[in-house]
């Protein structure tokens, strides 16, 4: 569920007509509704009642400040994979002790930041790295908090782009070779091992994948702790997929998962952890866009919108799904007929749908890209020297820029010239 409506045949973002942002900023732009963040955040935290839990936010889905300090606010812990994204953590409010380290190529010197600024754990892929997390923690002399990220090898029947659990994947040691990787780790003096983290990948419609490598991380815990390991904690990901199509079967609430996480770990008495950015951040965004011109061709026609794959490159990238509604609400029942929707940018892969069933639309009129709020914004570019879109949050009835476009001449004038020119 989220808080973009039609209200009297307009769409609203919570109590704001998305119309009424359109004029004050300008498209194409990012919107955010508050509510929905929260609502999402809190059906993870809910589903978790009754285990020792903390819902660590994936801020790589949408790492806005005004994101972040939402969240935060309402008690969330973050999962961040980059230095920036620590200090952006940080810088919104959120302890040490509520950041995971997560990320398959940690530097010495983001390791360094981490443990001079506190950190919840670091969730380790590799033995190279568990080597200079050990040097550096006790270069500083300190002792860091791990859990050894294990790819269990199950099929997350979900893109192949953003799935991360076979072992034919770049992430975490094979769950088959854990037992050894955990003795090697409580031998290094710099490593506190205190427990098991698995992600099996993004978008994942079905809770059988989740379940199954669940299943593998209970049997681990128990071979773990008959080895004399201190087995505590279990960072279980993130991964649960949300519906982009509305006319699609939806996929398992945040509760259902959340039971079954009870009923394939909650014997163990873990303190539970998990990682959603998705289901977090994107249903609670929009990305809004004017139409500049209807084109016809042969045989089909293009609706030319001013967004384009720079500004949300799901489609082109994972060949994603996202419904385009119109801004001023379509006649129910009215005439639709198939039309390309694309962007201005020169490339064949800037089309955001093909043949897609549309009510009559003209220049000027807005459509708005539902289900954005998550990999949009942070996935977005300059290309084609088009500007960074605005990012607009809504709180009820109130709105208000989180990221300003920028102007041309702040574009140009991040590059700069070598002597000799
Ligand atoms: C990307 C990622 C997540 C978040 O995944 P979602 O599908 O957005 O919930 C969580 N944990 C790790 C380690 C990730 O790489």
């Amino acid at each position: 569920m989220d808080h973009f409506l039609y209200r009297d045949g307009a769409l609203f973002a919570e109590d704001v007509a998305v119309a009424e942002i359109a004029a004050a900023v300008g498209t194409p732009f990012y919107v955010y509704s508050t509510a929905t963040l929260l609502r999402h955040f809190r059906l993870f935290d809910e589903a978790l009642a009754g285990m020792d839990h903390l819902v660590c936010y994936a801020m790589k889905a949408n790492s806005n400040q005004a994101v972040l300090q939402t969240l935060a606010q309402a008690g969330a812990g973050m999962d961040v994979v980059s230095a920036g994204e620590y200090l952006r953590a940080k810088a919104a409010g959120v302890p040490g002790e509520r950041i995971v380290f997560s990320g398959v190529g940690k530097t010495a010197a983001e390791i360094r930041l981490a443990l001079e600024g506190g950190i919840r754990q670091f969730n380790v892929e590799s033995e190279p790295e568990m080597v200079v997390l050990d040097a550096t923690a006790r270069s500083l002399g300190v002792v860091a908090p791990i859990t050894i990220r294990v790819n269990p090898d199950v099929d997350a029947k979900t893109h192949a782009k953003i799935a991360t659990g076979k072992s034919e994947n770049k992430f975490g040691i094979p769950i088959a070779r854990a037992r050894e990787v955990y003795r090697m780790a409580a031998g290094m003096p710099g490593l506190d091992v205190v427990g098991i983290d698995v992600h099996i990948g993004s978008q994942l419609t079905d809770l059988a994948p989740f379940e199954q490598a669940y299943h593998k991380v209970a049997e681990l815990t128990e071979a773990l702790r008959a080895d004399g390991h201190n087995i505590r904690r279990l960072d279980l990901g993130g991964g649960l997929g949300i519906p982009y199509e509305r006319s699609n079967a939806a996929p398992p609430l945040p509760t259902d998962y959340g039971a079954m996480v009870k009923r394939t770990l909650g014997h163990l008495g873990c303190e539970i952890e998990i990682e959603p950015g998705r289901l977090i951040a994107g249903n609670a965004g929009l990305m809004v866009s004017e139409v500049i011109y209807v084109k016809s061709g042969e045989g089909r026609d293009f609706l030319i919108l001013d967004g384009a794959m720079n500004d949300l490159i799901r489609p082109a990238m994972y060949d994603a799904w996202h419904d385009i509604v119109p801004v001023i609400e379509p006649e129910a029942g009215g005439e639709q007929a198939p039309i390309d929707i694309v962007g201005p940018v020169c490339e064949s892969g800037d089309t955001f749908a093909k043949q897609r069933m549309m009510p009559p639309l003209v220049a000027g009129d807005l459509v708005a890209f539902r289900s954005a709020g998550a990999y949009g914004a942070v996935m977005s570019s300059e290309y084609n020297s088009r500007a960074l879109i605005p990012e607009v949050m809504v709180k009820d009835d109130q709105f208000a820029v989180i990221r300003p476009r920028p102007t041309f001449d702040e574009m140009i004038n991040r590059d700069t010239i070598p002597p000799w020119l």
